[in-house]
């Protein structure tokens, strides 16, 4: 599970900067034989040195508990639990596994989100994950382009992914879920500019599913360690036109880019950017949401250190809102 996860379930010391809250426990399978995928942007790569249980998922550490504990110790703290999500790995067994793990999370009695793996799982199975009792399904297809796509997880990097097969599952997770049931993660600062990104985020909204941003970060050890993270700035642009977006506000072609694919323009009057911009909601993490309808999953400093933080795990206060504005330059 997440760093986060386990200190929410009190499985490791700590608590979080400024009061942040996880109403959402992140489990990742594991295996002895790792991943099948070599994502280079990814702590699990497969070509990356060491062993796979000392592997880091993301950002922050990823460590292991039994499945009996994790669930003994969410009942214990059932009240600040909302959500539990499966991430799958792309492994031969992780499909049955995932029931198998769906199936024993139902006396908590908690939405359950899976975080599938295209490559392994197809739409009788993720069939099979709504009967067990999976309410959202998610699909990281990460890579706003095919080009990235297939330079950072398919044959650029002898992986296995496919970009059809991605989207395609994204649209059988809709087709099973429901629309607004299905999510898809994307993230910022892959190579892409924000013109492509933007619509990127069109075609998953007008797919029925739920845009969840993610600031590229270096994990180190991964192909991708000495690469900067992603310019705060794209990021900014990028939150901001995916909230528009997903309220229906705008549309990728209402946006006006330069030449470089930077944003000039949200295609919303000023006026009404400048309330969502104060509000602060378009900059907290997208992701699934708990039983009052905000977003469970905070993934509390998951994509940034508390010092440079990307997505607000909490609501930005007036001087949060003020480096957003500088970082987000002008528009
Ligand atoms: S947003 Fe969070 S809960 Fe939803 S699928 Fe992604 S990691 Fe899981």
């Amino acid at each position: 599970m997440s760093l986060a996860a386990a200190m929410t379930l009190g499985l490791r010391p700590g608590i979080f900067y400024r009061g942040a809250k996880l109403c959402c426990i992140n489990l990742l399978l594991t295996y002895q034989g790792g991943c099948a995928g070599n994502c280079a942007y990814c702590g699990l790569q497969r070509q990356r040195q060491g062993d796979f249980n000392q592997k880091s998922f993301i950002r922050v550490e990823w460590p292991t508990f039994p499945l009996d504990e994790i669930i003994a110790r969410s009942a214990d703290r059932t009240a600040a639990i909302d959500r539990i999500c499966i991430s799958m790995v792309t492994h031969g067994r992780a499909v049955d596994d995932t029931l198998a793990v769906a199936e024993s999370l139902k006396p908590l009695e908690k939405f359950v989100s899976v975080l599938m793996a295209p490559t392994v799982i197809d739409k009788e199975a993720i069939g099979g994950l709504k009967d067990a009792g999976v309410e959202i399904g998610s699909v990281a297809i990460d890579a706003a382009t095919e080009e990235l796509f297939a330079k950072f997880r398919g044959q650029g990097v002898k992986g296995p992914h496919k970009w059809e097969r991605y989207w395609q599952c994204l649209g059988e997770a809709v087709e099973v879920f429901g629309r607004g049931k299905a999510g898809c993660h994307l993230i910022v600062g892959l190579g892409e500019n924000e013109a492509e990104m933007a619509g990127t985020i069109q075609r998953v909204v007008d797919l029925g599913a739920n845009v969840h941003l993610f600031s590229f970060y270096p994990e180190e050890g991964s192909a991708l360690a000495g690469r900067s993270p992603c310019d705060a700035g794209q990021f900014r642009r990028m939150q901001l036109a995916s909230y528009l977006i997903q309220q229906g506000f705008t549309s990728a072609d209402r946006i006006s880019f330069d030449g470089s694919g930077r944003v000039t323009d949200f295609g919303v009057a000023g006026e009404e950017v400048a309330i969502v911009i104060e509000s602060g909601i378009p900059f907290m993490t997208s992701g699934c949401p708990g039983k009052d309808k905000l977003v469970a999953c905070t993934r509390p400093f998951g994509d940034g250190p508390p010092g440079d933080i990307r997505s607000y795990p909490f609501t930005p206060n007036m001087e949060d809102i003020a480096k957003i504005r500088l970082e987000m330059g002008d528009i």
